[in-house]
């Protein structure tokens, strides 16, 4: 079912939206032109426009059916020759001219996973060329409509721009607001597809003048309702269940009671006919065991009828891939009919399991790491291992980790609603690749009050493909979550480093309380400190100058370029006390947020070992942090391929007792303050 433009026009005047006055000709189908009667629109202040309409017609330009500056006598020729060109006309509206101005478009998209999407941008012609647009999810807020606007590559059009007047912003923020706001149009439409373009925005108001509105084809799915399972017994449970460990040939099920037995958490094996696996006590079915979790890994079409026995295990864990993701979605339904049959929860399909230190669980060889605040949900059980590993190698300490594979029950929002209440966690990563819940994953983002840090794969074209092959689901695309991210305040990053990175550094510097804003960098001079200020500024980080009565007390100190980045000597024959020195001057002067120190590793170790030198400057630099409690120091060690095994590991030790995160490159440190400074002060409750 198509909506005639004048009808659309209708629905949008009675919201509120100004749209050209007009008048409907409706066309029968034995009608002549001379029949139609055009007197109404002597009503009407001309110039004028006439368009066509009729069921077929979606782009009217293209079709010849818009004539502009039309006199009200001439009408009925226009109309004439238009009804000989266009086929299928229903009928024609003869509408007031707007005066011309800047020509927006706004509309309403659904979103695959995210749903209802507001957009704005460059209107008309610029819309296809410049594709110049904002999206927000709806329902936006005032502040998000005027952000959109703002944000526009081409916004300096709408704030008057080379003797042209502003136009009415506010005015076309009310328009957003009508369509995208809370309570706006967006909730009635049944999308579809809902299009303003043009609206013309001039200095005394905006119009609406076209409109196109396609209701969706089919109706749209239901809402699933929301659920709240205590997720404890998942990452702290008394006992597991191993389902499909072989008495005689090793595989993924003996991996995992290896693990468990490393553990030290009491297990038991489920084997239909062996009463002891690889040393482990077995039962002949989950019905026998008394567990809160049970590990399945047997092939995927046996996975249902093992989860039917699950009454009375709280989570269920199908490690087995060859379900959503594969082509089988019927397979993966049936899996979790049995999970609720059972009344468990099932984790999974296609996922690798849950770690936490503190609850002996974990699905990662060489021993359980420190417990911490870190907290990650991972569609990739690959990837939450490889984050667990080296995440820990840097220094990284988590609370829990969960995959969750194609998340058929236990969805990434569930679980993120649960995290955030968790005291043991306070920052979440996330790892996603298909936002299923996508809905539900955005409020739990809004909601949550501790920094998240999204990192989403098959975000490019090309990756979408890989994702769609790995977890079995679509991809909304980058400007969606760049949106989503931006909405709700959680840190997108771009890679699984950055990932790693942001967390370390919430981690480290998380719950400081710190005086001060902009960021210091200090290190040795070159080319490197011209790089250092390029990486902070592509991360959106501002290096202010540093305050203008420093200058002679760091001449005193014989620093004589004064600039941020600053230039400080550091190296195997430098103070290693010199740099604390400064940094302490500077900021007991200017309370920067955050101080970057950066030394070249390869200048340590060109003429020699000289290892001492660099673990005396972070010993110095430990110091300066202790000092000085209320800023965020951070050290870069560049160039640390350059430095004998296990420097790095060493200086790494140093900074980390004093708080301070170290990174390898300049790059990493400022995306990592970056993404601190987009989760603003937030940190979990202690
Ligand atoms: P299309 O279906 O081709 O998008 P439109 O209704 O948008 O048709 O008309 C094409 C162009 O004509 C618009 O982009 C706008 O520049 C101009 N136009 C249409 N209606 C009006 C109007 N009432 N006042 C001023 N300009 C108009
Ligand atoms: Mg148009």
């Amino acid at each position: 079912m198509s909506v005639y433009e004048h009808e659309v026009k209708a629905l949008l005047s009675e919201a509120g939206v100004p749209v050209p006055r007009g008048v409907v000709v409706p066309v029968s189908r034995g009608d002549s032109v001379r029949d139609l009667n055009f007197a109404a629109a002597g009503e009407l202040a001309e110039p004028l426009v006439l368009k066509a309409f009729g069921p077929g017609l979606v782009h009217k330009s293209d079709a010849g059916a818009v004539v502009l500056g039309l006199r009200a006598a001439d009408l009925p020729a226009a109309a004439a020759e238009m009804r000989s060109r266009v086929p299928d006309v229903a009928g024609f509206l003869v509408e007031e001219q707007a005066a011309a101005g800047v020509e927006l478009i706004v509309g309403v998209v659904r979103d695959a996973a995210f749903g209802p999407v507001l957009l704005a941008g460059l209107g008309g012609v610029w819309t296809e060329t410049l594709r110049d647009t904002a999206l927000r999810l709806c329902p936006v807020s005032e502040a998000d409509a005027r952000g959109m606007l703002a944000s526009l590559r081409g916004s300096r059009l709408l704030y008057g721009h080379r003797g042209t007047p502003p136009v009415d912003v506010d005015a076309a923020v009310k328009l957003l607001m009508t369509i995208g706001g809370p309570g706006g149009l967006w909730e009635r439409l049944e999308l579809g597809e809902f299009e303003l373009n043009p609206v013309i925005a001039g200095p005394a108001g905006v119009t609406a003048v076209d409109a196109r509105y396609l209701p969706a084809e089919q109706s749209l799915p239901e809402e699933t309702p929301v659920r709240t399972a205590d997720f404890l017994p998942l990452f702290e449970p008394r006992s597991v269940a191993v389902v499909g460990a072989s008495t005689s040939r090793p595989n993924f099920g003996n991996m995992f009671l290896d693990f468990y037995k490393a553990a030290g958490i009491p297990i038991v094996a489920v084997h239909p006919e062996a009463r002891e696996v690889a040393g482990v006590r077995a039962v002949p079915a989950l019905t026998a065991a008394d567990v809160d979790y049970a590990l399945v890994a047997v092939p995927a079409a046996r996975c249902p009828e093992v989860v039917r026995q699950a009454a009375g295990v709280p989570f269920v864990q199908v490690m087995s891939g060859g379900f959503g993701e594969s082509g089988r979605a019927d397979l993966e339904a049936e899996l979790v009919e049995a999970a609720r049959a059972a009344g468990t929860r099932l984790l999974g399909p296609n996922c690798m399991g849950v770690y936490c230190p503190r609850g002996r669980q974990t699905f990662v060889g060489g021993g359980l790491g420190p417990p911490g605040p870190v907290a990650l949900i991972s569609q990739s059980g690959g990837l939450a291992g490889e984050v667990i590993k080296v995440g820990e190698r840097r220094g990284l300490a988590f609370s829990r980790v969960v995959t969750v594979g194609n998340a058929a029950d236990v969805t990434p929002a569930e679980l993120l609603r649960w995290l955030v209440r968790d005291p043991e966690t306070r920052v979440v990563g996330l790892y996603l690749e298909d936002p299923r819940d996508g809905r539900e994953l955005y409020d739990a983002l809004r909601a949550a009050d501790l920094p998240v840090v999204l990192l989403v794969g098959g975000r490019s074209a090309q990756g979408q493909e890989a994702a769609a092959s790995h977890t079995g689901g679509m991809v909304s695309d980058r400007r969606i979550w760049e949106t989503v991210a931006e909405q709700a305040g959680a840190t997108l990053v771009s890679s699984q480093d950055d990932l790693i990175g942001v967390l370390a550094f919430l981690q480290a510097h998380g719950s400081r309380a710190t005086d001060g804003d902009g960021v210091l960098v200090v290190g040795p001079s070159g080319g490197a400190s011209v790089l250092a200020a390029d990486a902070f500024d592509l991360a959106g980080v501002r290096l202010d100058p540093l305050p203008g009565d420093a200058l002679e007390e760091l001449r005193g100190l014989g620093v004589t370029a004064a600039g941020n980045p600053l230039e400080v000597p550091v190296g195997p024959r430098g103070q290693p006390g010199l740099v604390p020195e400064v940094i302490d001057m500077i900021v007991r002067r200017r309370p920067f947020r955050d101080v970057v120190a950066h030394v070249n590793v390869q200048a340590f170790f060109t003429y020699g070992d000289a290892a001492e030198p660099l673990y005396a400057y972070a010993r110095a630099l430990a110091g300066a942090q202790e000092a000085l409690p209320r800023t965020r120091v951070t050290l870069v060690t560049r160039n640390g391929e350059c430095a004998p095994p296990g420097v790095e590991d060493e200086v790494r030790r140093i900074a980390a007792a004093a708080g301070i995160p170290v990174y390898r490159t300049m790059e990493a440190a400022s995306v990592a303050i970056a993404g601190a400074v987009a989760a603003g002060g937030r940190y979990g409750t202690a």
